[in-house]
């Protein structure tokens, strides 16, 4: 593999490239699905291809293959020459400016115990299976569905610039869904092994079955649960919840790319400008966003991103003020940068690496506080578990944000379900109104699969951490789940 991708680097050199870079990406995904007492899908498949990307005349170019045929490797090496020449004939004003990186030779590999794609499919579907017996035993639940993710990466990754890079990466995720019904209405609740790069001991460790009678008894709990109230409550945020609030108010508003408007599809553009860089205050002063891409079992933590940037951690948000973004060496310049925070990444072979989120997360808070005491500190609130529907708008400023599941906190003290509850807020109010988050030893990473950015579109995958955290005075109901 190395030697085809060396090859594809000098035919690209000898056809006219003064910088190219080729990946060899082989991929496997394995879906366990699961409905009520039966299988309902097992799916399993794999890819393997060349991506060759080229730099000449001062213009990209791109091509790639499913076959790693050595004739077929130079006819894409020279295409993607071709079509860099072809688009130097209308060149971006600027240019291309690639932010220089250190030649690196260097691997990574997911730490793992028990290999996924090794563990025979009868031992998942039985684990699945008994889930879901457990969960339809409880009076008042109509349906489970169940399933397992597994997905392997395996990477070659060479440039012109001398860097040879290999990872191997494994993602391991279960996760199963109750719902209950009654005569005018269905509500659901869910359970997981959160997505990380892991090994199948991330889902024997997760207590799925010891979960199943309460996650049900939830579901139903929701159908007689009290209505959203309307107005102002403060709000309680387990991790679970957070992490989709995070990636959507915070994550995708610092990628660089689309604060300099070279992304606009799906939600595309940022209120986050680069003249507020230094001055934004984004949230409350112990707002801090930590990135990192070296985080132990984040999605993103593969050593290297696909600029062949090595893995970094950096806080785009420093005591509630907007510092840095998410970056690749492509656009890294435009804030005065002289190198990528490696933000980099392409969903396969075929597509060409962009920017992306990295693991980033919200640091804990400095003094001992624990869920309960925050509970207990709090005389009318509301507290939410998991991630629900949401709405943003193409400037990540004004969102909504439903939720799986919702108790009422009244004078200190965890109370009732709630069934249907909705918050609204603008990006930078919100954050500014986080005024108590629990300490480390209830940070909480969690894992988000599908995040869809681009055109054509791609999916990626990263891991959002935080403790449970307190917004004051959010506005909260008028609205349906
Ligand atoms: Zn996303």
């Amino acid at each position: 593999m190395k030697d085809l991708c060396l090859h594809a680097l000098d035919v690209a050199k000898q056809k006219g490239a003064t910088y190219a870079d080729a990946r060899i990406v082989k991929l496997r995904n394995q879906y366990i699905v699961t409905e009520d007492k039966r299988v309902s899908a097992i799916q399993d498949s794999d890819s393997i291809g060349i991506g060759v990307r080229v730099i000449a005349d001062g213009a990209w170019g791109f091509a790639a293959s499913a076959s790693l045929e050595k004739g077929e490797v130079e006819r894409v090496a020279a295409q993607a020459v071709e079509i860099a020449k072809a688009s130097a004939l209308a060149p971006a004003p600027d240019g291309i400016r690639w932010a220089s990186e250190p030649a690196h030779e260097g691997g990574f590999k997911t730490p793992l115990k028990k290999d996924p794609f090794k563990v025979a499919l009868e031992d998942k579907i039985g684990l699945l299976l008994g889930v879901s017996k457990a969960v339809l035993a409880v009076k008042g639940v109509k349906k489970c569905h169940g399933y397992m993710h597994f997905k392997g990466e395996h990477r070659y990754l060479a440039s012109t610039e001398g860097s040879m890079i290999e990872s191997d990466t494994v993602t391991s995720s279960a996760q199963y869904r109750a719902t209950a019904v009654d005569e005018t209405t269905a509500k659901t609740r869910y359970f997981e092994a959160h997505p990380m790069n892991v090994g199948y001991e991330h889902i024997e460790a997760t207590p799925l079955l010891e979960n199943a009678q309460r996650v049900g008894e939830e579901a139903v709990a929701q159908l007689t649960g009290k209505p959203c109230p309307v107005g102002k409550k403060d709000l309680i945020l387990h991790p679970s919840h957070l992490a989709l609030t995070m990636h959507e108010s915070i994550g995708h508003a610092t990628e660089l790319d689309r604060v300099l408007g070279m992304e606009e599809s799906l939600a595309g553009s940022s209120f986050a400008t680069i003249d507020k860089l230094g001055n934004l205050k984004y949230g409350s002063p112990i707002m801090n966003i930590i990135c990192d891409n070296t985080m132990p079992f984040g999605l993103a933590t593969k050593g290297y991103d696909d600029d062949g940037v090595e893995g970094q951690k950096w806080h785009v948000i420093k005591d509630g003020i907007l510092v840095d973004y998410m970056t690749g060496r492509e656009v890294c310049h435009a804030i005065e940068a002289e190198r990528s925070r490696g933000s980099c990444r392409a969903d396969s072979w075929a597509s060409i690496p962009i920017v992306r989120q990295s693991n980033i997360g919200l640091a804990p808070g400095m003094e001992q506080l624990t869920l309960e005491e925050l509970i207990a500190d709090t005389k009318d609130g509301i507290y939410i578990e998991g991630m629900g529907s949401f709405s943003i708008d193409q400037k990540r400023q004004n969102f909504q944000f439903g939720g799986d599941c919702f108790w009422e906190i009244k004078d200190g003290k965890k109370g009732a379900i709630l069934k249907d509850v909705t918050y609204q807020a603008i990006t930078t109010e919100f954050w500014g109104s986080l005024d108590a988050i629990c300490d480390k030893r209830f940070w909480t990473p969690y894992g988000v699969m599908n995040c869809g950015k681009g055109d054509p579109m791609q999916i990626a995958q990263m891991t959002h951490g935080s403790a449970p955290a307190r917004f004051r005075q959010i506005d909260v109901g008028g609205a349906t789940k």
